[in-house]
């Protein structure tokens, strides 16, 4: 699991002085927890401060199987005190609050008996502890448009390409029948209802 969808581009290690990694969202700024957990707390940044604790920004930090995962530098904050998380769900936007240069996340992870000891957070978001490009597909949106195509292929109208069984076999039985069509049908109207939320 990814902090961020699409692309994960690590600009600056964990090690030495710094207990965390930097991550950048060029896809989406949409930060993501990569854990299942509880929000421990939420700091909010007081607009100038660099040092101390305010020099993480606006900051969540979820707890989850004795460790604490430290989420910093956000825009704006979408959870609350106490509230339980799975892997995926936002936890804010990316931003350049507290002591940075530019927007990023700043991710680390504590543990040890008083939650202060850092460990490399790299193995726990999916990237390297390396500078460099790492991506976390982005799924496919499906559209309305998507099952009136594997419905014209259910009914031979159309012959499916390698990309359309990629695509629209989403029971992965070899065939694009209608129940595909019916269930990207479903998938399509769950999109729309996030859309307007
Ligand atoms: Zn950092």
């Amino acid at each position: 699991m990814m902090i961020f969808k699409g692309i994960n581009r690590v600009t600056q290690t964990y090690g030495g002085s710094h207990g965390g990694i930097d991550i950048v969202g060029d896809t989406d700024p949409t930060v993501r927890s990569v854990t299942d957990g509880e929000v421990y707390s939420v700091q909010y940044w007081d607009g100038k401060t660099k040092t101390g604790s305010q020099s993480y920004g606006n900051l969540v930090i979820v707890t989850h199987d004795g460790k604490r995962f430290y989420y910093a530098h956000l825009k704006s904050i979408a959870v609350k005190k106490n509230q339980q998380l799975k892997p995926g769900d936002t936890i804010g936007i990316m931003g350049s609050t507290g002591n940075v240069t530019g927007p990023h996340v700043h991710f680390e992870v504590r543990t040890g008996s008083t939650t202060k000891t850092r460990v490399d957070p790299a193995p726990y978001c999916g990237v390297e502890n390396k500078k460099g490009v790492y991506t976390e597909p982005v799924p496919h949106k499906y559209t309305a448009k998507d099952a009136r195509r594997a419905l014209r292929i259910a009914a031979t109208l159309e012959t499916p390409t390698e990309e359309d069984y990629r695509l629209l076999d989403l029971d992965n039985d070899g065939k694009i029948t209608a129940k595909d069509a019916r269930d990207i049908l479903r998938r399509a109207a769950e999109l729309e209802e996030e859309t307007n939320n």
